[in-house]
């Protein structure tokens, strides 16, 4: 059930493989798209198994390249946790972030990060959905159709070994994805690794529960990281080196 990493923007895009299917995770541009199709391609694996694209939050980082992977996959279903539903149909607004947090949370990660250009162009060449901007606050239409019926206690129907976890904090609808057998957890923009040995991230909506969202991680076991930013932290002992 290994967890395969494909670098295609700002974000890091996951691929994880339960029992011969794939899921995307966190299809930020339309260049993690290509190259993810790539990926199949290059080695010979059926794209019919790619069954499903989702993401640990919708933020346009994690989300803008998902029209351009429906494109190249059409059969691939798309599939947000329950509360991604509230800005889609309206009802909840894509939270904002005071310019303070912007300057001590965000920019900080995205000067860590290197290919800026490349970056900045994958970004540009992609949707704008999800983008939390003030003026585009409102959310941006896509050209897919979602469904949002992914929660905490269910199962992923692709991914047998693997469940959501609810971690708020850096947004309202942040979550993990965890696999008990592997001790593998899919961050998104809870944990980041920007220094090295992870840390809670400080670009967060709500600092109080991303604390709590710590904790409830804390009482899994944990091998590996892989984060929605940075590079994956693997053969890990618990969190314990993780920066609150
Ligand atoms: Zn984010
Ligand atoms: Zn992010």
């Amino acid at each position: 059930m290994p967890v395969h990493l494909i670098r295609g923007g700002y974000a890091n895009t996951y691929l994880i493989e339960d029992g011969g299917s794939f899921v995307a995770v966190d299809v930020g541009t339309s260049w993690a798209a290509k190259k993810i199709y790539k990926y199949f391609s290059d080695r010979s694996i059926d794209a019919s198994s790619l069954k499903m694209v989702t993401a640990t939050h919708f933020h346009i980082d994690h989300v803008a390249g998902i029209s351009r992977l429906v494109r190249l996959f059409p059969k691939i279903s798309v599939c947000f946790f329950t509360m991604v539903g509230d800005y889609l149909n309206e009802k909840e607004k894509i939270c904002l972030f005071s310019p303070v947090i912007w300057l001590t949370g965000l920019l900080p990660v995205v000067m860590a990060l290197d290919n800026h250009i490349i970056n900045t162009g994958a970004a540009l060449l992609s949707d704008k959905t999800a983008i939390p901007l003030p003026l585009l606050r409102k959310f941006l239409p896509s050209h897919y159709k979602a469904e949002c019926i992914l929660d905490e206690g269910q199962k992923i129907p692709p991914l047998p070994h693997w469940a959501i976890i609810k971690t708020p904090g850096h947004t309202p609808d942040s979550v993990c994805f965890y696999s008990r057998d592997e001790k593998t957890l899919i961050s998104g923009d809870t944990i980041l690794n920007m220094r090295g040995s992870g840390e809670l991230n400080n670009f967060c909506a709500n600092p109080n529960a991303i604390k709590e969202s710590f904790k409830k991680l804390l009482t899994l076991k944990i091998r590996n990281i892989y984060p929605g930013h940075g590079r994956p932290l693997l053969n890990l002992d618990g969190l314990e080196n993780v920066t609150q």
